[in-house]
């Protein structure tokens, strides 16, 4: 997928929608950053991409990884386009510069990891952690690790794994029996095994800092008595830690990126942050993390829409409705049209939602206003699970439908479109599985205030007043939550069943407001002699025609199911 197609469209997105370069540069560290460098920094990114990580995703699927006595091989090319990528400085580009970083702002990085996941998702996922792996040890590790380790992953010099899941405890991180002993010179020896490790072991870096969740002796069961430690795979003094990959995993997708069978055999390591506040510390990695899956599902489905449009702008199969020759390109089929218009309806806004999340990700970071910091905190918290779900099923079932566009010709491998079907999937499973996503939303974040953090996330929405029938589906929204924090009252299991409809329908209702953005941006830019390219129409009606309906059957669902729990127990409802 070559990332310079979609430069043009991403910056009308940054510049022209969001102003995401006054926005920026009115905080103080990235006050520097100009629209001209940005535009520079994305420049050089696409090009990065396209010649150094998109021509291996046909031998990072064909080829894979090799496991080989407790070795990992990547496929060909894999290290050498790694160490060109860190050697470049793009792992680097959003840390601080005083920790080795370019201290550029996150939505140019989260530009820079959605094109690579639509060029190969499969190299991708060996820097996918870093950023995270970053703040975790910046935030929570103490001065010691952090001269230690630091700049090695700021820069990316060292790549970093996330390591919680265990055979049994997937989901449910409270089952995790990985056990850390302190010793008496204040490290840690580890010991367990974790399953499926994105990158456990690998030949790309000379060394790999794990972040590993475990418990302490006498930990509390459950969530509460997780702590988080680093180990290294190689120590200080040069010598191999006692970690070992024990088999690599064989799998639908994916096949550029070892999915590891770890195991800690008193390995060396040590705390990062408080004993049992692990979780904590690695809930900044994971909520960086989720934002940029949420833009796999993005690029993998900017991907897949490149190839099916190149495809139906080439392919001719029967007569079009009113076209006159005897057969026509396979684009002026209505149906085909739809599936494009509406898939990019789904890219665009998708884009505006991801890339305003990553605007927020700096105004919390360093913003001078408390009430800015918080609104954009607030943000951050309700839209990243909404990201995350929405846009990788959306990158999966979407794919799917592009796919359809190339017939048979989409499910042999020659278009390399069945590859990426078979890459975004996954995306729906980790970081949190799809559903946990909506349990957090719904249960964690928006019912845990009675909804009032929703309700003032849509009433505060920025830009032009929103039309009437977008307002009333915002007011919509709000009172089905309220009703629903009542019913959940005295029906607890409701939440649950629903809060996939209800994660949905808070999508579509922000992903309404992305494209009323994009319309507003157009407006102006009609007023002037530059009119705003014309590709935008098509994808709007999309979104109206085709996309957004599916508001009204999410909410009557929501609504059925909370008269519901009222029908069930009328009395201590009505109470409430
Ligand atoms: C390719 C790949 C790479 C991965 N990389 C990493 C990595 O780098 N580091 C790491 O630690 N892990 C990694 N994982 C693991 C991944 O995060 C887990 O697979 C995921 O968290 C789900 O856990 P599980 O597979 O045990 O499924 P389970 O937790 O057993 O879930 C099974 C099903 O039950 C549902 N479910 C579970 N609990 C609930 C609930 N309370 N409410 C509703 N539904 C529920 C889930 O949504 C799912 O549909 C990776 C997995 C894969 C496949």
């Amino acid at each position: 997928m070559p990332a310079r197609q979609s430069l043009a469209d991403i910056q009308f997105l940054l510049n022209d929608v969001l102003h995401a370069p006054a926005q920026w540069q009115a905080l103080a560290p990235l006050a520097d950053t100009d629209a001209d460098l940005a535009t520079q920094v994305l420049d050089e990114a696409a090009k990065f991409v396209d010649t150094a990580v998109a021509p291996l995703q046909r031998t990072g699927d064909e080829v894979g990884c090799r496991f080989d006595a407790g070795q990992v091989h990547t496929p060909p090319g894999f290290r050498e386009a790694y160490q060109a990528f860190w050697q470049g400085g793009w792992p680097a580009l959003a840390c601080a510069p005083e920790d080795g970083g370019q201290g550029l702002p996150a939505v140019l990085e989260c530009v820079l990891y959605e094109w690579l996941a639509g060029a190969n998702h499969g190299w991708t996922m060996a820097p996918g952690l870093l950023h995270g792996a970053y703040e975790c040890i910046k935030h929570h590790a103490s001065d010691a690790l952090k001269a230690q380790y630091l700049e090695k992953v700021a820069t990316g010099e060292w790549l970093a794994t996330m390591c919680l899941t265990e055979a049994h405890a997937g989901s449910d991180l409270g089952l995790v029996r990985t056990r850390g002993v302190p010793q008496p010179d204040g490290s840690a020896r580890v010991n367990g095994s974790k399953i499926f490790i994105s990158g456990g072991e690998h030949d790309l870096t000379d060394n790999i800092v794990h972040l590993v969740l475990a418990r302490l002796p006498e930990a509390p069961a459950g969530p509460k008595g997780l702590s988080l430690f680093l180990v290294p795979k190689m120590l200080q003094d040069g010598t191999r830690n006692a970690v070992v990959c024990e088999r690599i995993e064989e799998k639908m997708g994916l096949h550029g990126s070892p999915t590891c069978v770890m195991r800690f055999d008193d390995a060396t390591g040590w705390l990062v942050g408080e004993p049992n506040k692990g979780l904590a510390a690695m809930f900044v990695m994971m909520n960086a993390a989720r934002l940029h899956v949420g833009l796999q599902g993005i690029g993998l489905l900017e991907a897949a829409w490149q190839k099916a449009s190149a495809y139906a702008a080439e392919r001719r199969q029967m007569r079009a409705p009113g076209a006159t020759e005897p057969v026509s390109l396979i684009h002026d089929h209505p149906a085909i049209r739809r599936i494009l218009h509406t898939q990019r309806a789904w890219i665009d806004g998708g884009r505006v939602l991801a890339y305003h999340t990553a605007l927020q990700l700096d105004i919390a970071k360093h913003s001078t206003h408390a009430g800015e910091r918080a609104a954009a905190q607030r943000w951050c918290a309700l839209v990243t699970p909404v990201l995350k779900a929405a846009l990788t099923d959306q990158g999966f079932h979407g794919a799917s439908a592009c796919l359809q566009v190339l017939g048979g010709h989409g499910y042999v491998s020659e278009w390399g479109i069945e590859q990426i079907v078979r890459d975004a999937r996954v995306a729906m499973i980790y970081e949190g599985t799809n559903e946990i996503q909506a349990i957090d939303l719904l249960v964690r974040k928006v019912l845990a205030d009675g909804g009032q953090g929703l309700a003032t996330l849509l009433t505060t929405l920025p830009g032009a007043a929103p039309s009437p029938a977008a307002s009333a589906r915002r007011h919509a929204l709000v009172e089905i939550t309220q009703t629903l924090a009542i019913a959940a009252q005295t029906d607890s299991e409701l939440p649950y069943w629903v809060a996939d409809d209800y994660l949905r329908a808070v999508a579509l209702v922000l992903l309404e407001w992305a494209w009323g953005q994009i319309g507003a941006a157009r407006q102006h830019h009609a007023a002037e002699p530059t009119a705003a390219p014309d590709r935008w129409t098509a994808p709007a009606q999309a979104f109206a025609q085709w996309v957004l309906p599916e508001f009204d059957l999410r909410a009557g669902i929501l609504r059925q199911r909370i008269a519901q729990a009222f029908e069930v127990r009328p009395k201590e409802a009505a109470s409430a």
